[in-house]
């Protein structure tokens, strides 16, 4: 490996979102969720769960007397929205908001422990108890979350309390589990904390961090079985002791780089594999790579849904095997979508590929916000391609899935999820090295970047995901160096044009290849082919036999009920029907909406009992409306489903 090719997304405050499509999510993160989300943390919230977060912390700073509330990861919630918080402040200079966040960071750091010890949990129900639970109570994944808020904080306004609080936390953690002699050889039953030590070593340079996320990856699954000696130990209960899951409910059922297959819950598999491929990246670990890229195939090729969902079933919230994909099952949780994001990001930093790239595109354009409503204030945990509305009240196979967005969970792992993606989704569009630029995805923008030391500035322009064009520009600034831009999987057909004359350019794992002195005024034109695509999925999916996908460049559409009527298993889309392309701005906050002469069969059934000897069933005529799956829950409760009959 060649450490020296691989990238990086540029700092946070180099890169200015001026996208139409993500600007107005960005939005509506600085306007709706992040206040919305303060309130909640606060319980000020009617009819919402109780939160209890901001309650926790000043229970455990001794600012009041009570007991815990809510889940034992309940810290996290917090530590993702000072997360979003300060994405958001880069975003938008808020004095008020970081006033408000310096005054949660002086009381967190006001319920740190002597020793360090930072977690509401234990530090109200009794200290004794701390790491005797590593398998379920989730204190590595809180010190995770809190730990890149304070990275994240400290990035938008160079304040360091709360870093050096996580620092302290870290050597706390650094005493008391380990491989040495005296120390607990566990690791987290939720992994998050190793990405996150990864992202505390890109400041501290401390090789203890480094070391101590290494070591928890490496100690993962090895036998004896760390959760088993621990469960015996404490008297845990095993929960899946009685599943097929048992410990790869935890990724923890072998060596992780015994791994092939992506097991167990979906969320903590992704959190796992970013720290996966974080140490790949740092110490140029092979192994680690392998293993990185065994389970990317393992997920983005055999169990990945067409939105970017993964996750198949509610038992688990986990991955079962592979192509078993079903629609209306399925768990899909807003946060594994996002952790495909973050995974994808990871894999793009060792290896610019465009099917990183396309899978990262994939799931942000619709499995991860199909999870907010349009107006930010309402969230899906759960994320199927197919609903009916009666099912999910009275089939309970199927209650998990729910046909409207909720307002706050009790477990409210998604909505700050969601809000810290969207805010820093710059860090998402390109990567950079010493001699190029690779851009991933068409996100306008300006950028101040550089080339082989000299520094650049562009703007990005693009029409995405409504029309294929993109422009590129030099603002400023002369270099030589390489600008890679990715093609993306969806698009067979593309112009390239440099400085407004047709040109032609090699092409590497599917980015095309820019290599020039750059100057100030240097434009770059692409127009990509965006068709109406019906898709299939690969024979092996049982559920989407038969049936197409509509999509178009990265958005998947989906019929809805509110368009075409109930009873959507009756409509059927012929092969030839052709599409019309209609934008309609005022919609759904501006989307382009797909419509084709499709077929209805009738819903008559002249036989007395539930089966009669099949007859030619009779079809009438029907126009099929589809929109932006991401969009759909926003008008009302109904029907809806991605994959449609074919004729
Ligand atoms: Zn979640």
């Amino acid at each position: 490996m060649d450490k020296r090719l691989f990238t990086h997304p540029l700092p946070l405050k180099s890169v200015r979102i001026t996208d139409g499509f993500w600007g107005n999510y960005q939005r509506k993160v600085l306007n709706e969720v992040i206040p919305y989300q303060w309130e909640a943390l606060n319980d000020r919230v009617p009819g919402a769960d109780r939160s209890g977060c901001i309650r926790n912390f000043e229970i455990a700073a001794g600012r009041a007397a009570g007991e815990h509330i809510g889940w034992v990861f309940q810290d996290s919630d917090l530590a993702k929205w000072l997360e979003a918080a300060a994405y958001a402040l880069v975003l938008r200079p808020d004095p008020d908001l970081e006033r408000r966040m310096d005054e949660t960071i002086e009381l967190i750091c006001e319920a740190q422990q002597p020793d360090g010890y930072l977690d509401t949990y234990y530090i109200i129900t009794g200290l004794d108890k701390r790491f005797t639970n590593l398998q379920d109570h989730h204190e590595l994944y809180c010190f995770g979350h809190m730990t890149e808020a304070a990275v994240a904080y400290y990035y938008a306004t160079g304040k360091d309390a709360l870093l050096q609080a996580m620092i302290r936390y870290a050597d706390c953690i650094d005493r008391c589990i380990g491989p040495e002699p005296g120390k607990l050889r566990g690791y987290p039953g939720h992994e998050e904390a190793e990405l996150a030590l990864i992202r505390l070593y890109g400041i501290t340079h401390d090789e203890k961090h480094l070391r101590l996320a290494k070591y928890f990856i490496d100690e993962r699954g090895q036998s004896p079985l760390y959760f088993e000696e621990e469960g015996r130990r404490n008297g845990n209960r095993f929960y899946w002791r009685d599943t097929h899951y048992r410990y790869h409910y935890y990724q923890a059922g072998m060596p992780v780089r015994a791994q092939r297959n992506a097991d167990g819950h979906a969320v903590r598999a992704m959190y796992l594999l970013c720290g996966v491929a974080d140490i790949a990246r740092v110490t140029g670990d092979e192994s680690l790579l392998d293993t990185a890229e065994a389970l990317w195939k393992s997920v983005a090729r055999r169990q990945m849904y067409i939105t970017g969902a993964i996750g198949s079933s509610h038992v688990g919230e986990a991955f079962t095997f592979d192509y078993d994909l079903p629609n209306d099952t399925v768990y899909g949780e807003t946060c594994a979508a996002i952790g495909l994001v973050f995974f994808a990001r990871r894999m793009l930093e060792l290896r610019p590929r465009a099917e990183y790239a396309d899978v990262m595109e994939r799931a942000l354009y619709n499995g991860v916000i199909s999870g907010m409503s349009l107006d930010g204030k309402r969230f899906f945990y759960v994320n199927p391609l197919e609903v009916v509305p009666e099912a999910c009240e009275k089939d309970e196979g199927k209650r998990h899935v729910k046909p409207e967005r909720q307002k706050w969970f009790g477990c409210a792992c998604c909505p700050p999820n969601i809000a810290r993606l969207l805010g820093s989704v710059s860090q998402y569009m390109l990567t950079a090295r010493e001699g190029a630029i690779y851009v991933h995805l068409y996100i306008g923008a300006e950028l101040d970047a550089s080339l082989n030391g000299q520094p650049l500035s562009l703007r990005l322009n693009s029409g995405f995901p409504w029309q294929g064009r993109a422009e590129l520009t030099v603002v400023s600034g002369s270099a030589s160096g390489r600008i890679a831009l990715r093609v993306p999987g969806w698009c067979r057909y593309y112009t390239l044009r440099v400085n407004g004359r047709p040109a032609d350019a090699p092409t590497e794992d599917g980015y095309l290849l820019l290599d020039r002195d750059w100057q100030p005024g240097d434009a770059v034109t692409l127009d990509f082919d965006m068709p109406v695509t019906r898709m299939a999925a690969d024979p092996r999916v049982r559920e989407d036999t038969g049936k197409v996908a509509v999509t178009r460049g990265p958005v998947v559409y989906c019929l809805e009920e509110k368009d075409n009527g109930g009873s959507l298993h009756l409509l059927r889309l012929p092969r030839d029907a052709a599409f019309e392309i209609h934008d309609e701005p005022e919609l759904l906050d501006g989307v382009t909406v797909l419509t084709a002469k499709g077929l209805r069969r009738s819903a008559a059934w002249a036989a007395e009992g539930l089966y009669a000897p099949a007859e030619a069933c009779e079809e009438a005529a029907q126009t099929l409306t589809f929109i932006p799956y991401y969009a759909w829950a926003n008008r009302g409760v109904g029907e809806m489903c991605v994959w449609v009959r074919e004729a």
